[in-house]
């Protein structure tokens, strides 16, 4: 049901909603309460407590306006009394409020006002309070949700639409089985979502937070054990032979392998030799080498006759391994095509032609390369680079896909062990953690946001040298609401600081043709300073790159930072992450401290989890962990283990959750994990 159809929002109101992402009824019920205000607690003035939030009601006995700031806006002080005593209460910028309140009407009333206490010469003060009329809501003494907002939209706003949805919502469904409910000593799904919103007091809030937090947990377990089974590790249909093919590759490479690299080359000839199918993750840091591990799987596979595949997450990286794989292959025979939903329809015929008669050994490209008309002759492994595993309907897309080729994975994003576990119960994992030798560290320093004209002047001095550097901002556009420096801001005014050398912008709202063009020309050495926001590609290889500026950099999660520093450092000379920093919270400096201490990937993710929860941890998504409403899996890890035995029985029964007392579990797994790729 859309937004609108609710009472009290019309379109300019369900605009608002949509800014949070709240398109329909069911959105705003599932977007739980972050906290909640309890308003029970009613207090005379005379009993209040400084630091304590409390219920008041009482009358206006005088009010004072203070002078106008230079911005229009003044402040307003009431003196209000209950019959106990008086309290102050003290709003910035309330001009709208004014003429209401000291009407003779506004005076006679009784007003309720709830906020946080505290103290001035001896009286309480309540700043900025929640306040209303008795007359009209009863002081709203309950306990009252509190939710996100966004300009132009206020709590009470929240509330309406909550409780409006709520009404019209239909009851009496549950995807949760009785059964499960029962033993699990759960309640239905109409109290929680009741209860979450209004809870009625505050065990029924637990009892319906218990709840909801056990279904998504279930639901995470049953969409790992249905793509376990989706994906099971089922005898090989391509078992190759252990002659050492992948040796003949390696010879020829340049530099000599890292023992971590020789590791996983060897795991995964073990795997593609064995019995059994294989199912890898490769986890290694930015610049630790996958590719050429990948490389050498690929290798052995066609010099056994067979099929490859090579999937990357973004055309401008399909076409950069392109090149990469067409040089490590030159005078192999071995014959590569690029496969992109760019290609003109002539190429694409050509390219499907050469994948289904198996005359292309290897296909790289992107989602492309999976598409429904794409026919391989003899696919016996398909790679994936710097993206998440499979979501289901991936799954069951290649499942359909010849005859169920090894799969290998591969990313960049440093996992902690303990997450690992739970998420890649049914993978095995080689982890790269060595560099490749010589490699220089990159030099990592923290620049409090007033020098920042230090930093710029540095960068300048590396583009003198003929090299090229990222510029990271948080956002695109600037916003009032929020200290920070925008890409388009950094944009216009680097073009002039940094000229005459040329600075282009890139962010994620631009055409993929535009994007790719603005890589390409980096790529080139056309450009020298690229201003960003996040989507600098994870993966791109620019080695004259040597200078990494994030701004605003406390904004940026400690993983998230080091992927965007993995950019740099990839070419002879030394590389150089300037983190801006503006403010000096504590946590910002912790994690600023961090970067400047350790380029260890997994050291890094290990504090970023432990300094932010798994809520914001980057990169999950990308590791099959779908975005959760109210669950943790690190913080509820409890729960989650109580689903295990629980999803294990449903699956037990019917493996594939085909069942139609399933289907509602089912079509919420599928729009948990349907498609797990956040490039889409
Ligand atoms: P990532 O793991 O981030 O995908 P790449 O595979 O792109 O890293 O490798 C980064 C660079 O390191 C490439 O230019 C590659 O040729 C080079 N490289 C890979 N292995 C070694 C090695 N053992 N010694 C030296 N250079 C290497
Ligand atoms: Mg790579």
């Amino acid at each position: 049901m859309k937004l609108t159809e609710l009472k009290g929002i019309g379109p300019k109101k369900a605009e608002k909603f949509e800014r949070l992402g709240l398109f329909t009824a069911e959105d705003v019920i599932h977007a739980f309460p972050r906290e909640y205000e309890d308003r029970r607690n009613i207090k005379k003035i005379s009993e209040l407590v400084p630091e304590e939030t409390a219920m008041v009601r009482g009358t206006i006995r005088a009010l004072k306006k203070g002078r106008y700031t230079g911005r229009g806006k003044r402040t307003l002080r009431l003196l209000i009394e209950d019959g106990s005593g008086t309290m102050e209460v003290l709003f910035f910028n309330a001009g709208y409020m004014e003429r209401g309140l000291s009407s003779k009407a506004g005076r006679e009333r009784t007003y309720w006002f709830f906020g946080k206490v505290s103290e001035n010469a001896g009286y309480p003060v309540m700043l900025h309070p929640s306040m209303g009329r008795v007359e009209e809501d009863g002081g709203d003494d309950r306990i009252l949700p509190v939710y996100p907002l966004t300009s132009g939209l206020t709590q009470n706003d929240r509330r309406k639409a909550a409780a409006g949805a709520l009404a019209v919502r239909e009851k009496g469904r549950d995807p949760l089985p009785e059964e499960v409910r029962k033993r699990n000593e759960l309640c239905d799904l109409d109290f929680a979502l009741e209860n979450i919103h209004f809870p009625a007091s505050d065990k029924h809030m637990r009892v319906a937070k218990y709840r909801l937090i056990y279904e998504e947990l279930l639901m995470f377990s049953l969409g790992l054990g249905l793509m376990k089974n989706l994906f099971s590790q089922t005898l090989s249909n391509f078992v190759l032979d252990p002659a050492p093919y992948e040796k003949e590759l390696i010879y020829g490479l340049p530099y000599e392998l890292t023992q971590d690299q020789k590791d996983t080359i060897r795991d995964i000839c073990r795997d593609m030799t064995s019995e059994r199918r294989m199912n890898r993750l490769v986890q290694g840091d930015v610049g630790s080498g996958k590719t050429v591990v990948s490389a050498a799987a690929i290798y052995k596979v066609i010099r056994n006759g067979y099929q490859a595949a090579l999937m990357a997450p973004t055309e401008i990286l399909a076409q950069q391994h392109y090149e990469t794989f067409k040089a490590l292959f030159e005078g192999t025979g071995i014959r590569v095509r690029l496969l992109t939903s760019g290609l003109p329809a002539a190429k694409r015929r050509e390219a499907l032609e050469g994948l289904a008669e198996g005359e292309t050994d290897l296909v790289i490209g992107t989602h492309a390369i999976f598409g429904k008309n794409v026919k391989y002759k003899s696919l016996a492994l398909v790679v994936t680079d710097e993206q998440h595993r499979f979501g289901v309907s991936q799954r069951e897309a290649l499942s359909k896909k010849g005859k169920e080729p090894h799969i290998l994975v591969m990313t960049a994003t440093p996992i902690p062990r303990t997450l690992a576990l739970v998420m890649y119960g049914d993978m095995d994992i080689s982890i790269i953690r060595d560099k490749p030798a010589g490699r220089k560290e990159i030099r990592t320093r923290v620049c409090p946001a007033e020098k920042r004209k230090t930093a710029y002047d540095f960068l300048h001095k590396e583009l003198e040298k003929g090299r090229q550097a990222y510029i990271v901002a948080p956002l695109i556009g600037s916003s009032d609401a929020l200290q920070v420096r925008s890409a388009e801001e950094i944009y216009e005014e680097t073009k002039k600081t940094l000229a005459p050398f040329r600075t282009e912008l890139i962010h994620g709202r631009m055409s993929p043709a535009e994007k790719d063009r603005i890589m390409t020309a980096f790529k080139n050495g056309e450009i020298s300073a690229l201003v960003s926001t996040v989507v600098i590609e994870v993966g791109i290889n620019v080695p004259n790159a040597t200078v990494m500026l994030i701004e605003n950099a406390e904004r940026f999660g400690l993983a998230q930072m080091h992927q965007l520093r993995g950019r740099v450092g990839r070419g002879e000379e030394q590389s150089y992450c300037i983190l801006v920093l503006e403010g000096d919270t504590e946590v910002a400096q912790q994690r600023a401290q961090v970067m400047e201490e350790s380029g260890d990937g997994f050291v890094i993710a290990e504090k970023d989890l432990q300094l932010r929860g798994t809520g914001e941890f980057f990169g999950l998504r990308q590791h099959g962990v779908p975005e959760m409403r109210i669950a943790d899996i690190y913080r509820h890890s409890k729960v989650l283990k109580r689903t295990g035995p629980e999803a294990e029985a449903l699956l037990t029964e019917d493996p594939l959750l085909q069942l139609p007392k399933n289907e509602e579990i089912r079509d919420r797994i599928f729009e948990m994990y349907g498609d797990l790729d956040p490039g889409l």
